[in-house]
């Protein structure tokens, strides 16, 4: 993992700019940055917002990101891929603190609290790059005041892949805002689905043998208490509708709030 926070070369001032403040690597494929955040800029723990660069051609070059920073945050942070040919992140990915980002200050997205019912044990359901509105909503008072449990389940094919959440998730305890009300409610279960680790295999088929629930100790999936939130890829997300679909829990939305929602971490 490398940390990059000096101030780096400074770039002309872009619509909607945004200055990198500091930028980690954790492996080839994946980095995380925070930036300055807009004065005006209001959204709910989970959501997401489209940013990027200026393309060769004078236009922006935007792509959709969960924000990975609490709503509390004085900053944002985002959680990346780096895709090799990747329009975006094949450049993103060299991005210096000091350079600036664009950022359309419009968020959305339907992983927020709100679009759940109230319940008592939150699942957080994430593959690969999906962790990021997790990042946001595991830093958020709310979600601790709102559960009585929270699961977080968070597979990737490598180890290393998992070191973002992982370090999120055990800072969490010491955290001077939330560190109390996390206490005994946290339960993490990383998982690797290629390299060997303490608990390998794929999400859907660890809730579905049952594995998680014994692994962890806690009873059975139950639609009068357990509430999901799931990103990761299209076909994750189909697997796992229907897992929690046979459990007895139906989809929500903005609108019409239920038991599990759902957010693409991206598009195949
Ligand atoms: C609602 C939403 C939220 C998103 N949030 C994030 C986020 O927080 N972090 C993030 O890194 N990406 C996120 N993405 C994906 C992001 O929008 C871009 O696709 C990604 O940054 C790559 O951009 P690109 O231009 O380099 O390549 P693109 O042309 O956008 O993608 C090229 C190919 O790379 C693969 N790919 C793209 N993104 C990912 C990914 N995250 N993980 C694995 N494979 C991928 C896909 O096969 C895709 O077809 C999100 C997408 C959506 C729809």
């Amino acid at each position: 993992m490398t940390d990059q926070t000096a101030p780096a070369k400074a770039t002309p001032t872009l619509p909607d700019a945004q200055t990198v403040t500091s930028v980690t690597h954790y492996t080839d494929r994946l980095f995380a940055f925070r930036c300055t955040r807009p004065q005006s800029l209001r959204f709910r723990s989970g959501e997401f917002v489209m940013i990027g660069l200026m393309g060769d051609n004078g236009k922006p070059l935007l792509r959709a990101y969960s924000i990975a920073s609490p709503s509390w945050d004085e900053e944002l942070e985002f959680y990346s891929i780096k895709v090799p040919d990747g329009p975006l992140t094949s450049r993103l990915q060299h991005i210096q603190p000091g350079e600036q980002i664009i950022l359309r200050p419009k968020p959305v997205g339907t992983l927020v609290l709100d679009a759940l019912l109230p319940g008592k044990r939150l699942w957080m359901l994430a593959t690969g790059t999906g962790i990021a509105p997790f990042a946001s909503l595991l830093r958020d008072p709310e979600t601790w005041e709102k559960y009585e449990q929270v699961i977080v389940m968070h597979t990737c094919r490598e180890s290393a892949e998992l070191t973002y959440g992982r370090d999120l998730v055990t800072a969490l305890p010491d955290d001077p805002l939330i560190g109390e009300l996390v206490a005994d409610k946290l339960l993490y279960y990383p998982c690797t689905t290629r390299e060997e680790s303490a608990h390998m295999g794929r999400i859907t088929d660890n809730m579905t043998s049952g594995k998680v629930f014994a692994d962890l100790g806690i009873a059975p999936l139950d639609p009068a208490i357990d509430r999901a939130m799931v990103c990761g890829s299209l076909a994750f997300n189909l697997d796992i509708k229907k897992v929690l679909v046979s459990a007895g829990l139906s989809e929500g939305a903005n609108s019409a709030p239920a038991e599990y929602v759902v957010e693409k971490a991206f598009v195949d």
